[in-house]
C-alpha cells in the first residue's frame, strides 16, 4: 500500500485550483521591495495578506541589529536551550517582552506554532480540561491534542456556551481547567468578547489563556493586545504570542506570573527538543518590541488603514467576516471557484490576499483576506478597495450583500 495514496484527493483539488490561474497556495514573492511590495509573476503587487501589521520588516534598526547579531552571534544556535544553553541575546529578549507585557515571566519558543504547543502542553495534562472557543488556530487544536488533556469545544466567542459546559462538568476528572482564547481570530478578524469570558471565570475559577498573535501590538494603549485593550491584563494568567506578525521576525512567546512559571521550561517538549530561534531573529525582535513601545504612531496608522479598508469594503457592499473594525479585514464569498476566480483577478490587476477555504475557515466559508499594514499608504488602502470593486463588478464573485 502506497502511503501516499490518501493524497490523491489533495493532488486533485490543487490541479483544480491551479488550473484556475496562479497557484494560490504556492505564491512566491520573486522581490521584495518594501513591507507592503513584491514582485509576483513579475508584476508590482501591493501586499495586502502578510499579518505584517506594524510594516515593520524593512526598518533600518531592525535590519542593523540583525546584521549585528549574525556578525557576532553567528548563523545559527545549532541547539535547543536545555541542551547547549542559551545565548545572552535570549535572555534579553525574554527580559525586555516581560517588561513589554508587565509580567513576571516570559519564555521565547523558535515559532508561534510552538510557542502554542509548549504552553498548551505544558499547563495541561490527562487529567486536566481544555475548553477551547472552536474556531480556536490549528496550533492551539494541536498543543491540545499533545497534551492530552481532555478537551471541549465551545461555540465561538460564546461566554453563555462556555458557562454552560462549565456547570455541566463536561470531561471533569477533578483535574484543572485551561481556557483558550485568541485576541482577535485570525481567519475573521473579530475580537474575543474578553469581559463576558472573565464574568465567567470568576464564577467557576478557571485558569486562562488568550493567544495574542494577531492583537499583539496592534491593540490596546500599550500595543499588548486585547486584554490591554480591555483593560483586563490582570484577569488573565498565560498570553501567547508570535513575533512573526507585529514583530516582523520568527519566534514566538508564552508570558505570565505564576511563581512556577519558569518551571514550563522543563516540561515542554516543543521548548526542549527543538533548536532555539537563530541570533538575528531575536535581536531583530529586541529591536522591533523597542520601536513598538517608542512609536505608538504606528498603532494609530494601522487603526486608521484598518477602518478604511473595512468603511471601503462595506460601501461597495461586500459581506464581511465581522462587523468590528480590526487589521484582519475578511471578505466572504459565496463558493469556491468565484473565489479562486475573484482572487486571480486581484494578482492580475496588482493586488495579494490571502485565500481561504475550507476546511481552513470556520463555518466552511469561501474568503479573501486581506491583512491591513501600517505601512500601507492611504492611496495603497484605496486601491485595494477599487481593486475589490472592479473584480466584483466583472462578476468574478457574486456581489454579497450585506444582511
Ligand atoms: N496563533 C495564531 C492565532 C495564529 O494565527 C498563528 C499563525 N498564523 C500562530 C499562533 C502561529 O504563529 P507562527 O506563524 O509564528 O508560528
Amino acid at each position: 500500500m502506497d502511503l501516499l495514496a490518501k493524497l490523491a484527493p489533495i493532488a486533485e483539488r490543487h490541479a483544480r485550483i491551479k488550473a484556475l490561474g496562479s497557484d494560490a497556495v504556492g505564491v512566491v514573492n520573486e522581490k521584495l521591495l518594501s513591507p507592503t511590495r513584491a514582485i509576483i509573476d513579475g508584476r508590482e503587487t501591493i501586499l495586502a495578506g502578510t499579518n505584517n501589521y506594524m510594516g515593520i520588516t524593512f526598518d533600518a534598526e531592525c535590519i542593523a541589529a540583525g546584521q549585528k547579531a549574525l556578525a557576532e552571534y553567528g548563523t545559527g544556535t545549532t541547539g535547543s536551550r536545555i541542551a547547549n544553553g542559551s545565548f545572552a541575546l535570549h535572555r534579553d529578549l525574554e527580559r525586555e517582552f516581560a517588561a513589554f507585557l508587565d509580567r513576571k515571566h516570559c519564555i521565547v519558543f523558535t515559532t508561534g506554532y510552538q510557542a502554542n504547543l509548549g504552553m498548551m502542553s505544558g499547563l495541561a495534562g490527562p487529567r486536566d480540561t481544555i475548553y477551547l472557543d472552536a474556531d480556536s488556530h490549528s496550533s492551539i487544536y494541536d498543543g491540545c491534542t499533545l497534551s492530552g488533556a481532555k478537551l471541549v469545544r465551545f461555540r465561538h466567542n460564546d461566554a453563555a456556551d462556555l458557562d454552560k459546559r462549565l456547570a455541566r462538568g463536561e470531561a471533569d476528572e477533578g483535574g484543572g481547567r485551561l481556557v483558550v482564547l485568541e485576541g482577535i481570530y485570525s481567519m475573521m478578524g473579530d475580537r474575543a468578547p474578553l469581559a463576558d469570558f472573565i464574568a465567567v471565570k470568576k464564577k467557576h475559577g478557571f485558569q486562562l489563556l488568550v493567544d495574542e498573535a494577531h492583537s499583539f501590538g496592534v491593540l490596546g494603549p500599550h500595543g499588548r493586545g486585547l486584554a490591554d485593550e480591555a483593560g483586563l491584563e490582570k484577569d488573565v494568567d498565560f498570553v501567547v504570542g508570535t513575533f512573526s506578525k507585529s514583530v516582523g521576525a520568527i519566534g514566538g512567546f508564552g508570558a505570565g506570573d505564576h511563581p512556577y512559571f519558569e518551571m514550563l521550561r522543563y516540561a515542554m517538549r516543543p521548548y526542549m527538543f527543538t533548536a532555539s530561534s537563530s541570533p538575528a531573529s531575536i535581536a531583530t525582535s529586541i529591536a522591533a518590541i523597542r520601536k513598538l513601545a517608542a512609536e505608538p504612531q504606528r498603532r494609530r496608522k494601522l487603526a486608521e488603514n484598518s477602518a478604511r479598508l473595512f468603511h471601503g469594503f462595506r460601501d461597495l457592499g461586500l459581506e464581511l467576516g465581522c462587523n468590528e473594525v480590526s487589521p484582519v479585514v475578511a471578505v466572504r464569498c459565496p463558493d469556491e471557484p468565484s473565489t479562486i476566480a475573484m482572487w486571480n483577478a486581484l494578482l492580475k490587476a496588482g493586488v495579494y490576499v490571502n485565500i481561504a477555504l475550507p476546511p481552513g475557515t470556520p463555518n466552511k466559508l469561501c474568503l479573501l483576506r486581506c491583512s491591513v499594514s501600517a505601512a500601507h499608504s492611504d492611496a495603497d488602502i484605496d486601491r485595494i478597495i477599487e481593486l475589490f470593486g472592479a473584480v466584483v463588478a466583472q462578476g468574478h464573485g457574486k456581489k454579497v450583500v450585506n444582511g
